[in-house]
């Protein structure tokens, strides 16, 4: 045992997403991975473990906590322009070499990534949403690391944010199991899932399977969780025509009014040899799928250059509702019903409090 894994394992408690199988074996279903721990060992994504016959699990701590905007998540039809108190653990289930959080995400794989250990802090999910109200939160997002991994720490947090008349969201890899999923879908209102490729293959390099990711897209989706997907554009791994076509595609099955934000890579961690993602690139991308049929598509990472895809524009009479530059609301005309002023289209999305699909109660 390591000492960053001994650190790690005295913030845990029980777990509640595995199966029993025989003996002291259990089956972890908090991931697609579903894990079969046998006493002693660990699971792929290294912070579950079976001790004893008993399924641990991370609690009780955070790597990272901060109030951001909600745009930076990124949604975009979820109570724009409101705070989103952001909390992550350490650990993943997958390995992309060009991760943005690698610290958090591959600490108890790449000694480099030790550091983030600085950053743990003991804290209760109650404390967790005292926060929330201090720095005037609408949203509590599990981020930063997979909080699929983590998700019995993310259902208590949830649990009593919702008591506080909080909404709740995870920003996800995606990779996850019907089990866990419903089991969160009663705490949860919206969930950001990363389409990275629309090849298995590729998915096999980065650690996980692509049908898992489809299938929680689609599953979270029919649950009633708000869903925006986002596909990192990077040079050479999945920019192709073809490619694009069928991850616009697949989603616009899944539900045209599903914001598809595709976003600019830029180097980092292991993948150095691709190019930055050009601006060209990414238009060419969300033109992509605006054709396919999906009414919402963003374009992200280059704020001022990509044209109008910055921008939440009514799908029936093409007038801008919602103006961003990067993070930030520009102009925001959504009626307080979050209908087009215009032509009266309800634009999809949750505006407000209200638990509602398409328009709520108050625009910010
Ligand atoms: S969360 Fe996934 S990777 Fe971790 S133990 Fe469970 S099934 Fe395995």
């Amino acid at each position: 045992m390591t000492l960053v894994s001994e650190i790690l394992d005295a913030h845990t408690a029980p777990g509640r997403f595995f199966s029993r199988q025989e003996g002291s074996t259990l089956r972890c279903l908090a991931c697609a991975h579903r894990c079969l721990l046998r006493e002693g060992r660990r699971g792929i994504c290294q912070v579950r473990f079976n001790d004893g016959g008993e399924l641990r699990v991370p609690w009780g701590y955070v790597a990272g906590l901060q109030a951001d905007p909600v745009e930076k998540k990124p949604f975009f039809h979820l109570l724009p322009g409101s705070t989103a108190l952001t909390f992550g653990m350490l650990g993943c289930d997958m390995h992309c070499d060009y991760c943005q959080n690698w610290l958090t995400s591959q600490v108890l794989r790449d000694p480099a990534a030790n550091l983030a250990l600085r950053y743990l802090e003991p804290i209760t999910p109650g404390e967790i949403v005292t926060l929330a109200g201090q720095v005037g939160a609408q949203l509590v997002v599990s981020s930063y690391n997979e909080p699929l991994i983590t998700a019995e720490w993310a259902q208590d947090v949830f649990r009593q944010a919702r008591e506080a008349g909080l909404k709740t969201a995870m920003v996800s890899n995606g990779h996850g199991t019907p089990e866990v999923l419903r089991a969160l879908a009663p705490v949860l209102d919206a969930i950001k899932i990363d389409l990275k490729s629309m090849q298995a293959a590729r998915y096999r390099q980065l650690g996980g399977v692509l049908q898992h990711v489809l299938d929680t897209i689609a599953l979270a989706h029919d649950l009633g969780l708000w869903v925006e997907v986002v596909t990192l554009v990077v040079p050479g791994f999945n920019d192709s025509a073809e490619e694009l076509w069928e991850t616009a595609r697949f989603l616009a099955r899944v539900s045209p009014d599903l914001p598809w934000h595709v976003t600019a890579f830029h180097k980092d961690y292991r993948m150095q040899e691709a190019e930055n993602t050009p601006a060209e690139t990414l238009l060419r991308a969300a033109d992509i799928g605006r054709e396919a049929g999906l009414r919402y598509v963003y374009a992200g990472n280059l704020p001022g250059q990509v044209e109008t895809y910055e921008n939440t524009l009514c799908p029936h009479c093409q007038q801008p509702l919602i103006r961003r530059r990067g993070y930030r609301i520009l102009e925001y005309r959504l009626s307080t019903e979050g209908r087009c002023p215009h032509c009266q289209t309800p634009i999809a999305g949750r505006w407000s409090h209200a638990h509602s699909s398409a328009g709520g109660a108050a625009g910010p």
